[in-house]
């Protein structure tokens, strides 16, 4: 494909491009009465729900590495991350608003693929990409997206809501982000020192990633679980709260707990991890517990239900109930497999200051 800079055809060539690409998800919402074009998106907001708003931005160097990233799978991701805290909320999600920062380097083929990803992501959740911003970067990539969602006032789920004696759940499963991570940073090494002694190219050094697939897609192609918060709404549940997990099982429970004055006891036999995440950690002489409790990025969601909810969900494969809330005064436990509890504010997920 011949290089196409972003200067040949200027700011407002590039974003008649991306409206093109966003086009065929706006009609999954008729609400949107104006998408990209005008000064404003404009919709109208359905009967009496609540909207609920969010922002997450992503930063070339700090969330991603363009070196083991496909920007089509970025776009993905820019999009489900975003979805994936508008689920925490119980709520489904409806506009998205794009703002990028582009470096000179990049071509148009780019910025498509990655409104590609945007774009696909977004039809898959049922949602519109209605407008954005579009800068050019001095540094890396950055991805801003904000995105808006509907919740009835009945079915709104905050962090705060969790009472002693409830049980705690947690959907998928964990750790296997983590995995996909350490994974493609190990071939990044092994490419750049193959790089770094001149030696030719040769698909070879690189592992075969087929095997590790499942967790590379953990890692490349998150994806929100709005299955779930569609399944609450069908069973008329009504988690007593809830939290995706995009900073490791260990803070974001801690979140639902400072949110809610209470304390929590979860068991490490019962935290879902997936085989392949086990081998993985095995492979890298690393531990998948740790990768569970603080490697986030697993977009899985984490939520409290009173215990005469089990059975509306106790079928469902895909929850596992890890635990119970207690008393504030009990702390946040870690029972592990050996019967020894741990102090789980002694464990920290990822903080962008303290890292
Ligand atoms: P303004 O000068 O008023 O900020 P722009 O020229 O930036 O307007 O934007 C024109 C239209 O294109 C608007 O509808 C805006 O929402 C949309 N837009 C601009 N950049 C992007 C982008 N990166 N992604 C999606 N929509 C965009
Ligand atoms: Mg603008």
């Amino acid at each position: 494909m011949p290089y196409n800079a972003i200067s040949g055809i200027g700011e407002f060539g590039l974003i008649d491009k991306i409206a093109a690409i966003a086009e065929p998800t706006l009609q999954a919402v008729p609400e949107l009465l104006m998408g990209i074009g005008d000064d404003c998106a404009v919709y109208q907001p359905s009967g009496d729900m609540l909207q609920v708003a969010t922002t997450d931005m992503l930063v070339d160097q700090v969330h991603f590495d363009l070196l083991t990233t496909p920007l089509k799978l970025l776009g993905s991701k820019c999009i489900s991350v975003n979805v994936s805290d508008i689920c925490a909320m119980n709520a489904l999600p409806r506009y998205a608003l794009i703002s990028i920062a582009v470096p000179s380097s990049f071509s148009v083929a780019m910025i498509e693929e990655l409104y590609e990803g945007m774009s696909y992501a977004a039809k898959e959740y049922g949602l519109a990409l209605a407008g954005g911003d579009t800068s050019s970067s001095r540094s890396g990539l950055i991805i801003s997206v904000t995105m808006i969602g509907e919740v009835s006032r009945d079915q709104l789920t905050e962090r705060n809501g969790a009472h002693p004696g409830e049980l705690i759940c947690v959907s998928g499963s964990l750790g296997g982000a983590a995995a996909g991570l350490k994974l493609l940073m190990r071939e990044k090494e092994i490419m750049l020192e193959h790089i770094e002694n001149n030696e030719p190219y040769n698909k070879s050094v690189m592992a075969d990633l087929k095997e590790y697939s499942e967790a590379i897609q953990h890692q490349l192609l998150p994806l929100a679980r709005l299955d779930l918060v569609r399944l609450f709404h069908a069973k008329h549940i009504r988690p007593s709260s809830m939290i995706d997990i995009s900073d490791g099982l260990s803070s974001d429970l801690q979140h639902i707990c400072n949110r809610s004055n209470t304390g929590a006891l979860i068991h490490e036999s019962r935290i879902p991890i997936h085989q392949s995440t086990r081998r993985i950690a095995d492979e890298l002489q690393d531990d998948a517990l740790t990768w569970a409790l603080t490697g986030g990025e697993d977009y899985q969601l984490l939520f409290t239900i009173p215990i005469e909810q089990l059975p509306e969900i106790a079928d469902n494969k895909d929850i596992s109930v890890i635990g119970e809330i207690t008393d504030a005064e009990e702390g946040l436990l870690l029972s592990d497999i050996y019967g020894m509890t741990i102090d789980l504010t002694s464990i920290k997920g990822f903080d962008h200051f303290n890292s």
